[in-house]
């Protein structure tokens, strides 16, 4: 694996170079190194400002066949997954990268006999288990382009989801269950399924054992279908710019998007990046805890892992089932190497006995990671404390569900690191930060909008069905850009740090203030799990900042509270953006995805709690009426 991966931070600075001054050259050399029926007749067309960006046209390949027949004759016998259930103490199941191709081509061949096509599209709303991998990957061996529904949505999402790509066929379980409690996703199927009528046939695979309906001619079992099918599949050539799959954005910010990724292009950018992200090696356990219903479990869960060819887990359960030492248990379990989670995971974890750490052996770890939000200083000093005994180098990596991989991260023990920064972009990634007006900041240091210059193979390819909005939301209000919605401080050394989202950013007095430094400053109380920000109408400073965090013991005294909290925030940043009301709850409102939904905290913030607008992505719509009906002080 030595080659393509980089291995010094000299080493990345002239590969980065390179990168930028010819990234054609650059993209093709890696590109080749997998199977293609036919070679490219251009590396790179089209333009951000045209919104039809192209990588590696006219070639032909199937990423399937990049991910697992590619590897059989070196590591056929190889682990592809383990799989950890949901109970801890069931069997263990683990699955060689023969078997992983076995089950594939029997799938995709239950799938053809279906009726299903190169490009219709197929849901997928699945328990944490190979199964879903193997229905993914089934689907890009005949070029059917799935959209895999996070399993813990409701039938109303699910059902948004399937009308908006108009969905052929659902793929589902009786149930699954995560911790003790049972989700009947059948159940939800038929009920999201009563107003989609693209949908001719549901697969359900059984696994929960949960009693469910069934629709005659519509439903069918995943294991009879499986049985007495053939083993041999000839994998689908598609064009590198055929669609490979439909994914939503998780809708922190409003409604979800559906971004649409290509085969080439997709394939090249996450297999380069988890390499050198994660420095992986050879004989490696790598473990992503995220759901495979995100970008990342798509990215570095399913494809990313399997196209390097290494070992991964996928895991069922919760971080805190049956208790809060879950995922160090597993850790131990299966000697694992790599471990790649979110800082809400490590924030729910650090306030919890430190005994449910020390109890497991967590001495094969050599690299950990983090997604999703910023990580406050104080979560990225426990993880690298007590999770990596301070030895393990910590990628803390920015990315999006558009730009299919990461963007801006260190690398593992190539990229000096510095807590609360994703540090520096990856080969290939060229960002810059504008101010609101579209120009550029030249100098070293400087804040404003994080924007991406140059096209990269994992670029999204489109909002599925709304051109209109591809262009409003990415590239028509800075032409010429790729524009993230990320607000990002840039040091004196180039080094990246995300400040929260654009739309979330405060104005007080005339400052602009990133939610993401306030907390973070915040979060450093010692009475604080975790805080949200947001502004309020302030008749003198425009918007005034209101705090809203979560404590581990009860305030006797509210106003000597607000002052320590205060008095972190002016240390760290400034007397500017001192809260001016603080209120503490039980918890935040949050995506399903683990992250804060400051508009909604807005709404209250602002009295407007009335209309909160598309809400349901959220995970823990109680806790809306709980803020409600509380007060600040
Ligand atoms: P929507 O676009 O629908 O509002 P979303 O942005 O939450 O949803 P994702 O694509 O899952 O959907 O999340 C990407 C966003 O997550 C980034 O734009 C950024 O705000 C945040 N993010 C991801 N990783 C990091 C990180 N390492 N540091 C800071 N922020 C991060
Ligand atoms: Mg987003």
């Amino acid at each position: 694996m030595k080659e393509h991966t980089i291995s010094s931070f000299e080493d990345y600075k002239k590969v980065y170079q390179k990168s930028i001054e010819e990234p054609e050259d650059f993209w093709a050399d890696y590109a080749k190194t997998f199977d293609w029926h036919e070679p490219w007749d251009k590396v790179q067309s089209g333009s951000f400002e045209e919104g039809n960006v192209k990588w590696f046209e006219g070639g032909k390949l199937n990423i399937v066949e990049n991910c697992l027949d590619r590897h059989l004759e070196e590591r056929g016998d190889k682990t592809a997954f383990i799989f950890e259930p949901n109970q801890p103490d069931a069997l263990k199941r683990t699955i060689s990268y023969e078997t992983l191709h076995e089950e594939v081509c029997k799938f995709a061949n239950v799938l053809e006999s279906k009726g299903i096509k190169k490009g219709d599209r197929v849901a997928i709303y699945m328990a944490m288990t190979p199964e879903i991998a193997i229905a993914a990957l089934a689907c890009a061996r005949i070029g059917a382009v799935h959209s895999i529904v996070f399993a813990g949505f409701s039938a109303q999402s699910l059902a948004d989801r399937i009308q908006d790509c108009d969905a052929k066929m659902l793929i589902t379980n009786d149930g699954l269950r995560r911790g003790n409690k049972l989700v009947p996703l059948k159940e939800i199927s038929d009920e999201a399924l009563e107003n989609c009528p693209t949908i001719e046939s549901v697969i359900v695979c059984q696994h929960a054992d949960n009693e469910i309906e069934w629709e005659e001619g519509r439903d069918e079992w995943w294991h009879l279908l499986m049985r007495n099918v053939s083993k041999e599949h000839e994998a689908v050539a598609m064009d590198a710019e055929d669609p490979l799959f439909i994914l939503y954005t998780s809708g922190s910010t409003g409604k979800p998007k559906g971004q649409v990724h290509t085969c080439g292009g997709y394939m090249v950018y996450t297999s380069y990046t988890l390499r050198n992200v994660f420095q992986i090696e050879e004989d490696d356990v790598y473990w992503c805890t995220a759901d495979a219903g995100w970008i990342t479990g798509h990215s570095y869960i399913i494809y990313g892992p399997l196209l390097n060819g290494v070992s991964g887990i996928i895991f069922e359960s919760t971080p805190t089932y049956p208790d809060p030492g879950r995922l160090w248990e597993v850790v131990e379990k299966y000697d694992v190497t790599h471990f790649y989670t979110a800082p809400t995971a490590i924030r729910a974890l650090m306030k919890e006995d430190i005994d449910y750490v020390h109890r497991y052996d967590l001495s094969s770890l050599k690299v950990l990671g983090t997604v999703g939000e910023p990580i406050n200083e104080e979560a990225w000093h426990w993880y690298d404390e007590e999770i990596g005994n301070g030895e393990c180098p910590i990628v803390d990596t920015w990315w999006q569900t558009e730009t299919a991989g990461i963007m801006i991260s260190p690398l593992a023990g190539v990229t000096p690191t510095k807590p609360g920064f994703a540090t520096l972009p990856l080969p290939g990634i060229e960002p810059a930060l504008l101010d609101d007006e579209g120009n550029e900041i030249t100098e070293t240091k400087g804040q404003g909008n994080l924007v991406i210059s140059n096209p990269w193979p994992g670029v999204t390819r489109g909002i599925w069905g709304n051109h209109e909005r591809y262009m409003d939301t990415y590239f028509n209000k800075f032409p010429g850009y790729y524009l993230t919605g990320d607000g990002c401080r840039r040091d004196e050394d180039g080094y990246y740090r995300i400040t929260g989202r654009v739309d979330d950013v405060l104005n007080v007095s005339g400052h602009r203030l990133g939610t993401a430094e306030i907390e973070d400053a915040i979060d450093d109380h010692k009475k604080v799990v975790e805080s949200a920000v947001v502004g309020y109408p302030h008749d003198v400073k425009g918007e005034g900042v209101f705090a809203f965090t979560i404590c581990n013991q009860d305030i006797d005294d509210p106003e000597t509270f607000k002052e320590e909290i205060n008095d972190l925030i002016t240390e760290t940043i400034s007397p500017i953006a001192k809260a001016g009301k603080v209120q503490i709850v039980s918890g935040l409102p949050k995506t399903r995805s683990g992250k804060i939904m400051r508009r909604v905290l807005r709404k209250v913030a602002a009295g407007e709690a009335d209309d909160l607008g598309d809400i349901s992505t959220l995970l823990n719509p109680e806790v809306v009426e709980e803020i409600r009906a509380g007060e600040a002080f």
